[in-house]
């Protein structure tokens, strides 16, 4: 299709947006043109063997520069950021990113630095890396450090190594990980991608681990407990003492899935939990940006008994006061990736630390969870259609669940997310935790005023009192958005991601 075979009847604005980037433009037409070659044009043949040289040229649509500027600022205004709006999407801390931590990442030093740079001459990066392996210890009550993990399902997937390598050690082969049932998907996806069999975890009536249960779970084979604490309910489990001891008591090892720690940095730490493996996500609670899908970073702090096993090479400082990259254990399970990690994310994080400090940093996670009760405590209004799933308080994130919603008003949990859309919100997570009926999870994160909270409780009821009237319209929402309602399950089975030229 080109512009011109686009239905007539169609607005100038429509038909240009039924056409894509390859079907505009004109041959010959350029962005640039660079001036008439001075000296003698050099035979390409000469240069390249005939096997890497192309029959024809690149099938590049060709445009004139102000067509190729409106094509991406197009595109960035089609897609929803934290930069556009409010974005309080369950689990994920969605929090505001500083753009100070951009001018520091920004600075050539950074940003130029090769990977292949000799340590020697990179002292200056190896230096905030070990600093930041220095603050994170010191926010998980966990002596080692390692930076490696590109996310933090990658952090799970280390420490779920970290803990078999610790049974083998000791000659045992340990095939089972107890998850909660309210755990994070990428818990047990983890489990199962370092060939473990995933045993579930009932909740009891709080929102915390079941007790019993875990007792019974609990057995020889058990390489590891993965738990969140506060969980993906948005409550603490009071009961972590005992679960450590259970888990312990068996042998066991206990890993900390640290995707909520916005709720309790400088406040308290997992190793004061008993965790023996934490993962942090830098691109969650350390402000890395994200949700475009990269880059992100999970680094993992260890209890002194699972150092051995941690991946090599480990950034040391020597007696000198310089510092180096080296393989320090025989035992580890070696290298996780190539290169040191996403080190934008570590300069961002670390600058963001710095700037928070000790306090600072408790003060995020005092108003994250300020936030999320003061929220609560306004869609309070609406509870006899959206309950609080567990308890009365929550921590940094809270449940509520659409069942009596759907029930009463006709308008499911997605229907919801959907229309929030058109108030220019990104709706929550839905559909998560899995055991909460039409499940809606809301995490405001601290760097949001009370006046947004306020309009974000107020568009919800409205969406209610409009189901209430008729809700057909929620139904078939959204209607402000490029598009409208996807065929979900397609895209994810056979998605279009290559444009057929
Ligand atoms: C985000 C999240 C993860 C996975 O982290 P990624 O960095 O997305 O891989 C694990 N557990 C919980 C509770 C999360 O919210």
């Amino acid at each position: 299709m080109t512009l011109m075979d686009v239905d007539p009847t169609q607005t100038p604005l429509q038909r240009e947006a039924a056409v894509t980037i390859f079907e505009k433009g004109a041959p010959g037409r350029r962005a640039f043109v660079a001036p008439a070659l001075d000296v003698p044009p050099v035979d390409p043949s000469t240069l390249l063997p005939a096997a890497f040289r192309r029959a024809e040229g690149p099938r590049l649509p060709e445009l004139s520069e102000p067509e190729i500027v409106r094509h991406y600022v197009k595109l960035s205004k089609r897609n929803f950021d934290l930069d556009s709006g409010f974005y309080p999407l369950g689990s994920c801390t969605m929090k505001h990113n500083p753009r100070l931590h951009e001018r520091v990442a920004a600075l050539p030093g950074h940003a130029r630095l090769h990977p292949f740079q000799h340590p020697k001459r990179a002292q200056g990066a190896l230096e905030l890396m070990w600093n930041l392996e220095r603050a994170l210890s010191e926010v998980s009550g966990l002596p080692h450090v390692s930076l490696q993990p590109s996310a933090g399902s990658h952090g799970e997937l280390a420490g779920v190594l970290l803990a078999r390598a610790y049974h083998e050690d000791r000659g045992q082969t340990r095939t089972k990980v107890l998850t909660p049932d309210t755990a994070h998907g990428t818990n047990p996806a983890t489990v199962t991608m370092a060939g473990l069999e995933v045993v579930k975890v009932g909740t009891n009536a709080d929102g915390g681990v079941d007790l019993d249960d875990l007792r019974a779970k609990a057995t020889e084979d058990v390489a590891c407990l993965m738990l969140t604490n506060p969980n993906t309910l948005g409550v603490f489990d009071p009961n972590i003492a005992e679960i450590a001891e259970i888990v312990h008591g068996v042998g066991s090892v206990l890993y900390y899935d640290g995707a909520n720690l916005n709720a309790i940095m400088g406040i308290t730490r997992p190793g004061d939990m008993g965790f023996d493996i934490v993962h942090f996500n830098l691109h969650k609670s350390f402000t890395q940006p994200h949700g475009g899908g990269g880059p992100g970073s999970g680094p993992i702090a260890v209890s002194q008994r699972m150092e051995p096993y941690l991946m090599n090479p480990r950034i040391v400082k020597d007696e000198d006061g310089s510092f180096d990259l080296r393989d320090e254990s025989e035992k580890s399970i070696g290298r996780l990736r190539g290169f040191q990690g996403n080190y934008g994310c570590f300069v961002r994080s670390y600058a963001y630390i710095c700037s928070l400090g000790a306090e600072g940093l408790k003060d995020a996670s005092e108003s994250a969870v300020l936030n999320a009760n003061y929220l609560l405590a306004k869609l309070g209004d609406v509870s006899e259609h959206l309950p609080l799933a567990y308890g009365k308080l929550c921590m940094h994130e809270f449940v509520l669940s659409g069942a009596p919603m759907k029930r009463e008003l006709g308008i499911k949990t997605l229907d919801l997310a959907k229309r929030l859309l058109d108030h220019g919100y990104h709706p929550p997570t839905v559909y998560f935790p899995l055991l909460v009926e039409e499940a809606l999870l809301v995490e405001p994160t601290e760097t949001e005023t009370r006046e947004t909270l306020d309009l974000f409780a107020e568009a919800i009821k409205a969406i209610l009192l409009e189901a209430a009237e008729d809700p057909e319209i929620a139904r078939a929402a959204p209607y402000t958005t490029p598009v409208r309602r996807l065929d979900e399950a397609l895209a994810a089975k056979r998605p279009v991601i290559r444009q057929p030229l």
